[in-house]
């Protein structure tokens, strides 16, 4: 599947999961704006939060790509997406004097926009850097800066469609995530992991419809059925039709 296919879906994933990890109903922008409560900006600030990192982590799992996720020309929309969904993060998220976010989004810029296994390489190994230095200067818990180097590593050297796509991959990108940003939650940090994970189990559910995913890796043998070809019709309708309903979430 495309990436902006994955991003379109964690986008309306991450809809339907809101209320019920919030235990709220979700407001469209419309309803919040009209409603112009106290909670109005803490309510934007929570939605914008679980949607963008569901964005974020639905096209992680294909950072195990040779050519990179998105260095293809169809995929000029899926890149620009993802600088702009970082570039809103780190300001929503209030990170914008951040050196290590800021290492994060140029990592991640360069990993969505620059073709060839040599610039994923690079890109990963400077995202594994960083972790296991906020890991050293105990800026993250140690036990979660070794889960996600682990994770990284094995995105950076393991095949296409393998240990990232498998249920090791998810639980430790899980753990990771879920361990490493406990710690922050004073910087209103508690959705990010949900939607990170979500984001992430919603690229395997896509894929195993898309010809399957090896769940149970090392073991090869992939779960589920080819119902979508990358690229073609079928992908691009889903994507298409992903985004309007969620902007029609979102907006009215
Ligand atoms: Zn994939």
């Amino acid at each position: 599947m495309l990436g902006r296919t994955h991003m379109a879906i964690g986008a309306l994933g991450a809809v339907a999961a809101y209320p019920i990890i919030e235990h709220v109903r979700w407001d469209a922008v419309e309803n919040i704006l009209h409603s112009a409560s106290a909670g109005m900006s803490h309510t934007i600030a929570s939605e914008a939060t679980i949607v963008l990192s569901a964005v974020v982590a639905s096209v992680m799992p294909d950072l195990d790509q040779p050519n990179s996720m998105m260095a293809h020309r169809v995929e000029r929309i899926g890149q620009v997406t993802v600088i702009a969904v970082l570039l809103a993060f780190v300001f929503l998220m209030h990170l914008s004097g951040s050196l290590t976010a800021w290492t994060f989004v140029i990592a991640l810029g360069w990993l969505s926009s620059t073709p060839g296994n040599a610039a994923r390489l690079a890109g990963l190994g400077v995202i594994g850097v960083v972790i296991i230095a906020l890991g050293i200067h105990h800026d993250m818990t140690p036990n979660a800066a070794v889960v996600l180097t682990i994770w990284v590593i094995g995105a950076m050297f393991t095949h296409h469609r393998t240990f990232t796509h498998s249920l090791l991959g998810l639980v430790l990108f899980a753990m990771g995530v879920n361990l490493g940003l406990k710690e922050l939650s004073h910087l209103h940090l508690v959705l990010v992991s949900d939607g990170l994970i979500l984001g992430y189990a919603l690229h395997l559910a896509a894929d195993a419809v898309a010809g399957g995913v090896p769940l149970l890796w090392p073991v090869k043998h992939r779960q589920g059925i080819r119902l979508v070809r990358t690229g073609s019709m079928t992908d691009h309708l889903i994507g298409g039709i992903a985004t309007l309903v969620f902007l029609g979430f979102a907006v009215l």
